[in-house]
């Protein structure tokens, strides 16, 4: 019987930064600052340098940080939100949340990520689908899907051309890059996620909103904290309590020590993967132009139940993300869509399935991976 394989492994990860992870816990429990502890303005500091923005306001989750522009925007009824329907849940419930509708705009087949021709095409049917003629076209909310960045030049030339602003979901791609800026730079604003699995977590939720905007910055700390003004107890609009907390702004802060190897570690990983899988599945396309953190490493294949099922017969985890399209969610349901509305999001989604990822991956458990393909 051999050792089991962890689909992600936070462990390792843990014995490395030990010691510091103690330290930094310890002194938040010494200071008792638990709420906005000086901890907080630390990591926003270091995140808005690492990804180059002038702003990083964090707050409660990933969640809350595509929420809180929103708000922001003033987004509401009547408006409408392009965004992609092969994605997480979260991405297109906070367009609904607020009362506005999410308009999906179908994936390029190679990254997973809004094909930028089919969003100008959206945009320009908006108003003569008698379904949405009443709708406002407002922003768009392209995903950086499995860690590699949308095509934000082609994406942010349409929707200026719209006057519509771009937040980039960037819950699955900090620590990546798109013609050599980094992912949470390209869009007016973009958020993403500390939650444990994803490339840079925390120990609960917790998550950030990064913006050059000092506007958009000043409203997100108001909505943060319940719509404060001056003080918490002067409310001039309707927030959220919506902060991260200092123990978790603490564990991110441990965590990017390691966070510059930590990438270079993915990279190698996910190469290796390609190298060896490219005759048997079809492997991840990284855009030229791109790097991808590696959120997950996922593959494509015809005969997917049944490498799945050889895989977990050899103790080899497997997950799929995502089983079903968000236009064919329950949850969605008012919008309308059909199968075969968004056809390249709902085929990726019967071929697609991720394979174990994290930067501790060594090639023995990696060799272990690929010969279960074979097996
Ligand atoms: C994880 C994720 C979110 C939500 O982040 P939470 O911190 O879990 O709230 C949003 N969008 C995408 C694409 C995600 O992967």
């Amino acid at each position: 019987m051999s050792d089991k394989i962890d689909f992600i492994d936070l462990k390792t990860q843990q014995q490395k930064i030990y010691p510091s992870l103690m330290n930094r816990i310890q002194r938040v429990l010494e200071h008792g600052q638990y709420i906005m502890g000086p901890e907080i303005k630390e990591l926003e500091e270091k995140l808005a340098a690492y990804v180059g923005v002038k702003h990083a306001v964090t707050c409660s989750s990933g969640t809350d940080a595509l929420l809180m522009p929103l708000m922001a925007y003033g987004v509401g009824p009547g408006d409408a939100i392009f965004t992609s329907p092969f994605t997480f849940i979260a991405t297109a419930e906070v367009i609904q949340i607020l009362g506005a509708t999410p308009v999906f705009v179908d994936i390029d087949p190679r990254t997973f990520n809004m094909n930028p021709e089919l969003l100008a095409q959206a945009i320009a049917n908006l108003a003569k689908n008698p379904g949405t003629a009443h709708l406002k076209p407002k922003g768009v909310m392209p995903v950086d899907l499995f860690g590699q960045p949308a095509d934000y030049d082609q994406i942010n030339a349409i929707a200026r051309q719209h006057g519509l602003f771009v937040l980039e979901d960037a819950a699955q791609s900090f620590g990546a890059t798109y013609k050599g800026r980094k992912a949470c730079s390209l869009a007016d604003c973009a958020a993403t996620s500390f939650f444990p699995a994803k490339p840079l977590g925390c120990y609960g939720d917790g998550g950030v909103v990064f913006t050059d905007s000092a506007e958009l910055a000043d409203t997100l700390r108001s909505i943060r904290v319940h719509g404060k003004g001056k003080d918490k107890y002067d409310n001039i609009r309707i927030g959220l309590n919506g902060r991260m907390d200092t123990l978790q702004a603490a564990i991110v802060l441990a965590k990017m020590e390691v966070f510059a190897q930590e990438v270079i570690d993915r990279q190698k990983v996910a190469e290796r993967y390609s190298r060896l899988l490219q005759d048997i599945v079809k492997v991840p396309f990284v855009a030229p132009e791109c790097t991808s953190v590696w959120a997950q490493y996922s593959v494509l294949s015809d005969r997917k139940a049944q490498l799945q099922q050889k895989l977990k017969d050899a103790g080899v985890p497997t997950a799929v993300y995502y089983p079903l399209p968000l236009h064919l969610q329950g949850a969605f349901a008012h919008l309308g869509c059909q199968p075969g509305d968004f056809p390249v999001s709902e085929e990726s989604s019967r071929l697609i399935f991720s394979l174990p990822m994290h930067p501790y991956l060594s090639d023995t458990i990696q060799d272990r991976i690929i010969s279960a393909f074979k097996g």
